[in-house]
């Protein structure tokens, strides 16, 4: 067909594939990248290839495409309404093009863009935004321009963004300390907030983003006793919601993780205010590996296990087994330990745990001012005591907490 090249005079569209017969032909890497779009927008996607990458067959075997390992053959575009040619020979990919010009039905050539009567742009979806950005066939542009949008959107103030406000609560964890982890809803969903009510462990830096309209509260410093502190923190929640205002409740880690984050839920559903969770990277996981200490390795540890060291062992509250985690040879994580410590260690030795066990014991992980101690299970009391670690800190205990970079 000798139509203009799809780039710079291209019409940018929308298609709604939902229930629509695509057909993929190549099923290599090309067409892996291409796929899981597609399958996403609703398509039925038939992928015809000689062979097929282990991923292409896995989202076969899964049933999200249909997959015919053949060559391609004239005749198998019939009934689709959308193509893509991307095996990685020419004369294929130019056969499939001109089958689908002869049945107009619009087809990307991924090998040679210019030769197809359609080109995918580089995308980026963002809170209910489709984004498509085409640059006259300079991918590396369209992408870095996507990019720019993208992050610019995730910045919050780039970019004046009408969507409809949220309501209610969102209950945000908000990483281990490095305001770098949150994840993306998080830190969209903090950018859009009326009010923000901050633990002490939540990355501060967060809240000199917000702009100077967002009411924000320390839930640290709620005007109530130790023992009112939760109940006040949820009637905050619920009181400015109820207000009309979009409340983000930012915690450390994760919500339910040590977090009450539970119970701040219960109390919103009681209260008939919607609530919106948004996981978060805990401590537990994190911290150790900003450490190099992975809670797991292979052949080394079949199990973790997270425990919270605000009661002693010995406490009538304590609802942990102590002389049951001393049998493991797996990994413990302790939070809220370091006060502790001395009657944690003695409980695991008097329980069994060799003495020489490896502990490695992280404060203020991920953040600037992260400091990183080894000791054993029978010196690390004396040494967060010599060394004057303070909370915020993880505790490993285990063999993990014994690894290096560089052993074999
Ligand atoms: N919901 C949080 C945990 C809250 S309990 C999460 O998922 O991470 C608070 C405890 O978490 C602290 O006492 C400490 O043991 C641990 N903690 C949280 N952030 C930490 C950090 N940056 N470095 C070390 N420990 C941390």
């Amino acid at each position: 067909m000798t139509s203009t090249p799809a780039d710079e005079s291209s019409y940018l569209v929308g298609l709604n594939l939902s229930g629509r017969r695509v057909v993929v032909v190549g099923g290599g890497s090309v067409a892996q990248r291409r796929l899981g779009l597609l399958v996403a927008s609703g398509a039925a996607v038939h992928v015809v290839t000689r062979a097929a990458t282990p991923a292409v067959e896995s989202m076969a075997t899964a049933g999200h495409i249909t997959l015919d390992l053949r060559d391609y053959r004239d005749g198998d575009l019939d009934g689709a309404w959308y193509a893509v040619a991307c095996t990685n020979e020419p004369d294929t990919n130019a056969a499939v093009v001109a089958e689908a010009d002869r049945n107009r039905i619009f087809c990307v050539r991924a090998d040679n863009a210019r030769h197809g009567s359609a080109v995918t742009p580089a995308t980026a979806t963002y809170d209910g935004l489709s984004i498509g950005v085409l640059a006259s066939g300079d991918h590396r542009r369209s992408a870095a321009v996507r990019t720019s949008i993208r992050d610019a959107l995730a910045g919050g103030a780039a970019i004046a963004d009408d969507a409809p406000a949220p309501v209610g609560v969102a209950l945000v964890g908000g990483g281990p300390g490095d305001p770098d982890l949150i994840t993306v809803r998080g830190r969209r969903l903090l950018g859009r907030a009326d009010v923000v009510v901050a633990d002490h462990l939540a990355p501060q830096e967060l809240l000199d983003e917000l702009g100077p309209h967002v009411e924000v509260i320390d839930a640290s410093k709620l005007p109530y006793g130790r023992a009112m502190a939760q109940q006040a923190i949820n009637e905050t929640l619920i009181d400015r919601a109820k207000a009309g205002k979009f409340v983000v409740r930012l915690k450390g880690g994760d919500p339910y993780v040590f977090g009450r984050g539970f119970e701040e839920l219960q109390a919103c559903a009681a209260a008939g205010v919607p609530v919106t969770v948004v996981p978060g990277i805990t401590s537990a996981i994190s911290v150790p590996s900003a450490a190099d200490v992975p809670v797991t390795h292979r052949g080394v540890t079949h199990e973790f296990v997270v425990v919270s060291g605000h009661v002693a062992p010995d406490h009538p509250d304590s609802l942990t087994d102590w002389p049951a985690l001393a049998r493991l040879r797996g990994t413990l994580v302790l939070l809220m330990a370091v006060e502790r410590i001395r009657q944690f260690a003695d409980a695991l030795l008097a329980g069994g745990r060799p003495a020489d066990t490896p502990v490695v014991v992280v404060q203020e992980g991920t953040r600037r001012t992260q400091r990183v101690l080894r000791a054993d299970l029978q010196t690390v009391a004396a040494r967060v005591r010599d060394e004057q670690i303070r909370p915020p800190a993880i505790i490993v205990i285990g063999p993990v907490a014994g690894l290096t970079a560089d052993a074999g």
